[in-house]
């Protein structure tokens, strides 16, 4: 169950709809579209075994559901940005109702023997809401975001609620074991969770297990993108401006997680640290706006044009230009392409829940000759991608020496990196992330009659 509205839904809704047409089963969500007044049912439809039952939101429910509580509470406080957090009641309460009209509405679809599986942070509560329409089966959650460290969490005004409706799930899966940790503490410490023999969770009157189960990519199809004519193509049209230069790249959602501004910061710096390297290299960052509806955003939007232009402005020449900023998105195959150009690539979140982009750039990269991941140690993705060169993306200075590392760093050097880094992007590639949930899932026992 997820919002196909959310722009990260492309990679997920390609490994979720996979695993459905593997097993047949219905996805249920969101329709993306927005009415009036309530529509009473859900649009059904079928596709080969996976039937589609989406639900539309009324405009006041994407008001307080999805932007308000969602985008407003819930992402900012589960990114450690409590100070950006909008708190208000009326909006937990359309997101409370949302959960339950859309449990009410998957109820019907589901069969004794079923598992329940619900993606994200829009859906917290939807465990319970289930229980209460008398569903007994097995029911798992993913969160794909961070979960914050307890002191963070409890700045929501209805943490005990959220942490109650977690707690319906029989399984609760997370990013990074840094996630999982999180939540244990917290219900530990808040809820006075008891902790079993086998590691699950005793916490008001359920049993729950939470664990780690690290979402990844598919490998061979970034490669084969790459490869492919977009892919291609995009990379004639950027290496006949870039020339010789070499390509740092960046590709992010334009989000204030994203840390595009002390990116910005960090490679203005490094040319002012770095004469010889100006006019020699080229930042291609590609960031199209999302939720622009909230004004975090909107604020975020003129920062990044004031420091693209700034940097442009101070060390730009007739031919040459420092920063190329996109506000727009691109298909996949452009991107890897473009990726496979790259000579680095910047993924440096403040924070992230794991960044498939990290992961995508390595599958792209040639293997006799590969590029350079610089990568935030507060990215989900650097518990796993430790040969990256590891930076805090508050730390301006540091970043910029990472990426004049990066940018000189021997080819012995970069092949031993990189070798490293897509050995594990094979292993735990996007079949596993949903295997091993599954696995887990199906081996949880739901509620006994
Ligand atoms: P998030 O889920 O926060 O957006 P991720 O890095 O985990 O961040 O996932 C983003 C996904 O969306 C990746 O598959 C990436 O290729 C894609 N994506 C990110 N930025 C863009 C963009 N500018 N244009 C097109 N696709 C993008």
């Amino acid at each position: 169950m997820e919002t196909p509205g959310e722009s990260r839904a492309g990679g997920l809704a390609v490994a979720l709809r996979d695993a459905l047409a593997q097993r047949g089963g219905v996805w249920f969500g969101w329709s993306g579209d927005t009415v009036e007044r309530e529509t009473r049912g859900v649009r059904h439809f079928t596709e080969g075994n996976v039937e589609f039952a989406l639900a539309d939101l009324t405009l006041p429910e994407y008001e307080g559901y999805y932007l308000g509580y969602a985008n407003r509470a819930l992402w900012p406080v589960f990114h450690y940005r409590v100070d950006l957090a909008h708190f208000d009641e009326s909006d937990f309460a359309a997101y409370e109702q949302v959960n339950r009209r859309f449990a009410r509405l998957l109820a019907p679809f589901t069969r004794p023997d079923d598992m329940v599986w619900v993606h994200d942070y829009h859906f917290l509560l939807m465990g319970q809401e289930l229980r209460a329409s008398g569903w007994r089966g097995r029911m798992g959650f993913f969160l794909h975001v961070p979960f914050p460290a307890p002191e963070v969490f409890s700045a929501l005004p209805q943490h005990q609620r959220l942490a109650l409706g977690l707690a319906a799930f029989d399984l609760v899966g997370f990013q990074t074991d840094r996630d999982t940790a999180n939540f244990r503490r917290y219900l530990v410490e808040n809820a006075g969770a008891e902790i079993l023999e086998d590691g699950r969770l005793r916490v008001f009157d359920q049993v729950l297990r939470a664990a780690t189960f690290s979402i990844g990519v598919d490998p061979d199809d970034v490669a084969a993108q790459a490869e492919g004519e977009e892919g291609v193509a995009a990379a004639a049209r950027v290496g006949k401006i870039t020339d010789h230069r070499a390509l740092v790249i960046g590709v992010d959602r334009m989000d204030y997680s994203k840390g595009l501004p002390q990116r910005m910061e960090a490679f203005g710096r490094m040319l002012d640290d770095h004469e010889e390297l100006r006019g020699r290299v080229s930042f291609l960052q590609i960031a199209p706006p999302s939720r622009e509806s909230v004004d975090a955003y909107q604020v975020l939007r003129e920062e990044l044009d004031r420091l693209a232009g700034r940097i442009n402005a101070d060390y730009a020449d007739l031919d040459w230009m420092p920063i190329r900023y996109l506000a727009r998105s691109y298909d996949r195959g452009t991107l890897c392409g473009l990726y496979r150009l790259a000579r680095v690539g910047l993924v440096t979140p403040l924070h992230d829940g794991m960044n498939l982009v990290a992961k995508e750039f390595v599958a792209a990269q040639t293997p006799e000759d590969p590029g350079v991941l610089v990568l935030s140690e507060f990215a989900g993705a650097a518990e796993q991608m430790q040969a990256a060169l590891l930076v805090n993306p508050h730390d301006i200075a540091a970043t910029a020496d990472a990426i004049h590392r990066a940018l000189s760093m021997p080819r012995e050097e970069r092949i031993e990196r990189w070798q490293d880094l897509i050995r594990n992007v094979q292993e735990h590639d996007i079949a596993w992330w949903r295997r091993s949930f599954l696995d887990a899932l199906e081996a949880s026992a739901g509620v006994p009659a």
